[in-house]
């Protein structure tokens, strides 16, 4: 039975896989209302329908009768990018909670279920605010899976390209420079970012190449492919002499056991 409870904030960490695309980390609140719902949304306030946070907190919400939350990803991947492996930390905090009996196994499997194959939620256990700051301070390298695909009438030569994967495969750590992407320039400084990546595998997939990549932490992956218009150098486009660009990426690890010293960034 319950024993009554002042509200009170709690927080529990965990891990997330993320197996659809489109799905955002958190709420994605339309920029142009901020929320409060307007023509751009549909007054609906929001620019998706859900995101990992709220199959989470549509769950977790009422089971610890909490009013509001905030979700702290150890990083987050973009919207179209799968959270593959063993998943991705989080810390899920809960604002003005009034229970905090709650069994975390069920919970998880409760999370999961409803999520419908979107989300995967496990290796819950109720945590202290200390671990918000250390879950955001975890920089970790990454492997990924990147489907690339050769630009539109770019002419090229599938044996030479296979020979030059294989070559790049046994170089190891490729040192890039890399400029804020064009993509996110409009509202981040525009900085020169040394990083770097290693293409570990490759294998053709009809006309595309799978190719994984293990990367330092905060890589910026799509770019390190297409080269972003001379903005991430070197980049696959420039090593293999042709312009390509990733069509899908998958996280398919966090190297945990391997996180990137801080003062390396
Ligand atoms: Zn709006």
């Amino acid at each position: 039975m319950d024993h009554p409870m002042e509200p009170t904030t709690l927080y529990f960490e965990g891990r997330y896989r993320k197996l659809v695309r489109g799905l955002p980390q958190t709420v994605l609140f339309c920029p142009k209302c901020k929320g409060r719902g307007c023509n751009t949304c549909d007054g609906f306030g929001k620019l998706s329908k859900e995101s990992v946070q709220e199959m989470i907190a549509r769950v977790a919400m009422p089971r610890f009768k909490a009013r509001r939350n905030k979700f702290h990803g150890a990083g987050r991947e973009d919207v179209d990018v799968l959270m593959l492996g063993t998943g991705r930390l989080f810390v899920f905090e809960m604002l003005k909670a009034k229970r905090s009996t709650v069994d975390l196994q069920d919970l998880a499997a409760e999370i999961t279920r409803r999520a419908e194959g979107k989300v995967e939620v496990f290796a819950l256990k109720m945590c202290t605010r200390q671990r918000v700051v250390e879950v955001k301070e975890t920089h970790c390298s990454k492997h990924y899976q990147a489907r690339v695909r050769f630009d539109e009438g770019v002419q090229f030569d599938s044996a030479a390209i296979a020979a030059r994967l294989t070559e790049l495969c046994k170089l190891g750590r490729l040192a890039l420079v890399q400029k804020t992407p064009a993509r996110v320039v409009h509202r981040r400084a525009d900085l020169d970012r040394e990083r770097w990546m290693e293409i570990t595998a490759w294998e053709a997939d009809g006309s595309d190449f799978l190719v994984s990549i293990f990367s330092q932490h905060g890589t910026y992956i799509k770019e390190a492919i297409s080269g972003d218009g001379g903005r991430s150098q070197p980049s696959l486009h420039s090593l293999l002499g042709a312009a390509c660009s990733c069509i899908e990426l998958d996280v398919l690890a966090i190297a945990e056991g391997d996180p990137t010293p801080a003062d390396s960034d």
